[in-house]
């Protein structure tokens, strides 16, 4: 039998030269004193360890760090989950053992930079002074022999029930972004295991939500104009109002396409805004042509006919208006993700 053939011949020369066990199809190795559990996966190699007892802060920052690095590190994603760290590495034929290596020192150059002590903490309560080397579920850790024992005897405790757990997410905090974020991991445990459509599915529900306030903006306007035409207000001001109104309608649509990607269970990553970004926008562009459809439904003596909708969309140039809204709604769209985009600059510059 030989176990060496479940791993690529990639893991195996990584192992082989950098002093690294191979076990099954994982490999483990050390590395500045972090442990690490290399993973063989197709078109990925993850490599995972321990971050027991990380600071909130410490997460956030790392999480910044690693965004900022993620194509220096050709990173497909990340993330801690019950307090080990993550990384998926795209695998390809330019990914070669050097770089490995250097991506892992990086990582562990990071930890160091950010105070993250992983050396002899125990897995299982978080205090230092753990010196055996062992593995919770096949990864690699440091325990103390107590808590090691204690560790072991749980496990065989909840064998039996506990089959199914590993994909399992526990949904009821799946609907609460904010007592996620309090966890920390827990933000990123789901995000592995939310699904793509699932996703999709939410933030276009999210984004279709989002639509309704500038749906129905003909009508708001009508009470708008209402309001300060009898306050006698000067045309200025009503253009001012409408188009501080088309802006924060834009805003809602990405507003609500982001609640609904969190609402979905997933964390937020760079593919996760892109995700937003384009639905938003995309969004945005179809309620320009919807909101034409509205204006006529709303105008009791013209028809909601091809025919009308063509000639108020060309003869009228209301197409002008559209790009306007578009043009608008894509900046808000864009402002609205950004924030996301934007959040590992200025702090990580060493
Ligand atoms: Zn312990």
């Amino acid at each position: 039998m030989n176990m060496e053939n479940l791993i690529s011949k990639k893991m195996r020369i990584f192992a082989e030269r950098n002093d690294w066990m191979i076990r099954d199809s994982y490999i483990y190795g050390k590395e500045q004193g972090h442990l690490f559990t290399g993973i063989d996966g197709k078109g990925i190699k993850s490599f995972i360890t321990p971050v027991p007892g990380i600071l909130r802060d410490q997460t956030d920052e790392l999480m910044q760090l690693l965004e900022k690095n993620s194509s220096t590190m050709r990173l497909e994603g990340y993330d801690i989950t019950d307090g080990f760290l993550c990384i998926r590495i795209k695998d390809s034929t330019s990914l070669k053992t050097d770089d490995i290596e250097f991506i892992l020192a990086l990582l562990s150059g990071i930890l160091s930079d950010l105070s993250i002590v992983t050396a002899n903490r125990c897995q299982e309560c978080g205090e230092l002074g753990a010196d055996k080397e062992t593995y919770m579920y096949d990864l690699f850790c440091y325990m103390h022999d107590d808590c090691a024992t204690k560790f072991d005897e749980n496990e065989k405790g909840v064998e039996t029930a506990d089959d199914v757990n590993s994909d399992d997410t526990d949904n009821s905090d799946v609907s609460d972004p904010e007592a996620e974020a309090e966890e920390g991991g827990a933000l990123d445990r789901n995000n592995r295991q939310v699904s793509t459509l699932r996703k999709v599915l939410f933030t276009l529900a999210g984004a279709l939500i989002g639509s309704i306030p500038w749906l129905i903006m003909p009508y708001i306007m009508d009470m708008v104009n209402g309001l300060l035409n009898s306050a006698g207000s000067p045309d200025w001001v009503l253009n001012l109002v409408r188009s501080l109104i088309t802006c924060i309608c834009a805003y809602l649509i990405s507003y609500f396409a982001i609640v609904g990607y969190k609402l979905s269970g997933a964390g937020i990553n760079k593919s996760g805004r892109w995700m937003i970004g384009i639905i938003s926008i995309a969004f945005i562009i179809i309620v320009q042509f919807a909101y034409l459809a509205v204006l006529i439904l709303k105008e009791p003596s013209v028809k909601l006919t091809f025919g009308n909708y063509m000639t108020n969309l060309v003869k009228y140039n209301f197409y002008r208006d559209m790009l306007i809204g578009a043009g608008i709604g894509t900046v808000f769209a864009l402002i609205a993700v950004l924030p996301f985009f934007d959040s590992s600059k200025g702090k990580t510059s060493k």
